[in-house]
């Protein structure tokens, strides 16, 4: 039901932001000319605990494109589809230590370091179910509606705008397709891609999503299951080792906590057997993450004592 006012949970996210509301570094991304135009002021976070109350602070109810933060969902809908040896024979599971876009592949099979960087991610939805690219990518948007709990749709101006300006990604795909690890036509396989990227959701939406994965793959709104709890615990794992881009080392010793950032300025946290958490504001540093989506989930974690790690 409704959360009441002046909940105490509420008023500690409203204070997280507060304490932040003069960090004003970074830029939003630009290199999607469609990104570019977002509002760097809007700031959202919420967080969704496991009987499904949700609680948030600011902007949780914009739409904003999920970008990479579709990537640890879709890796789950191709687990579930491909089951895990199928799908670590195409993509790794190592953290690459480099950028998201790296053009880097292992010599020999031509695997992509992991799911969580744009080659991976590529692999991991040409996986998912469906015979032809259109039903693939109906089953990536059904999929990651039943983690987010409700339909969502694609932002048509920014799959345009990627699509017109992604020859990066265009180019990684076409070096995996001569490499072997990505079968099928290339431009087809991309288009399924940048539609995952451009499917819009909110602060909210990411909150549940990551919750559904840190209840091991059950929806805490919806009580639906999603995926089986091994894939949920697979896809944190990986999110643990290589959700933060090239900051994902410094993000595992100061944070603790499995997460994905997204170049729209979105973040996911997912606290296994606890809750989820979306965090998002569009200005972003060198990386490629949210400057006060990093600083929102380091306070968290510092104040509320969330770290993994955490001995006592
Ligand atoms: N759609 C973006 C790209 O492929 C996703 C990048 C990201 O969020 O890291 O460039």
């Amino acid at each position: 039901g409704p959360v009441p006012a002046g909940d105490p949970l509420t008023g500690l996210l409203d204070r997280v932001r507060a304490d932040l509301r003069d960090l004003d570094d970074g830029e939003p991304a630009s290199y999607i000319p469609e990104l570019g135009r977002a509002d760097p002021t809007l700031f959202g976070l919420s967080l969704c605990t496991l009987d499904g109350q949700v609680y948030g602070s600011g902007d949780t109810a914009v739409p904003f494109t999920a970008q990479s933060v579709s990537k640890p969902f879709v890796f789950a809908l191709a687990l579930a589809d491909q089951g895990v040896e199928d799908v670590l024979a195409r993509v790794g599971a190592e953290p690459s230590g480099e950028a998201f876009n790296s053009i880097r592949l292992e010599p020999g099979t031509g695997r992509p370091p992991n799911p969580m960087v744009n080659a991976g991610a590529i692999v991991t939805s040409s996986l998912v179910a469906g015979t032809t690219p259109d039903e693939r990518f109906a089953r990536i948007l059904d999929g990651l509606g039943a983690f987010a709990g409700r339909p969502l749709a694609v932002d048509e101006a920014v799959y345009a705008s990627e699509r017109a300006t992604g020859d990066r990604n265009r180019a990684l795909a076409y070096l995996m397709h001569n490499a072997g690890s990505l079968t099928g036509d290339v431009e087809e396989q991309l288009a399924v891609y940048f539609r995952q990227c451009s499917v819009l959701v909110t602060c909210d939406d990411l909150a549940v999503m990551h919750a559904t994965l840190a209840g091991g793959g059950v929806n805490p709104v919806t009580g639906e299951r999603v995926v089986a709890p091994r894939h949920a615990q697979h896809v944190l794992a990986v999110m643990a080792t290589c959700g933060m881009y090239d900051a994902s080392g410094q993000w595992m010793l100061r944070v603790g906590m499995p997460a994905k950032s997204g170049v729209s300025g979105a973040i996911g946290v997912a606290l296994p057997g606890q809750f989820g958490i979306g965090v998002f504001s569009p200005p972003l540093e060198e990386k490629g993450n949210s400057v006060r989506g990093i600083a929102a989930c380091h306070l968290l974690s510092d104040q509320f004592g969330l770290h993994l790690m955490r001995a006592t």
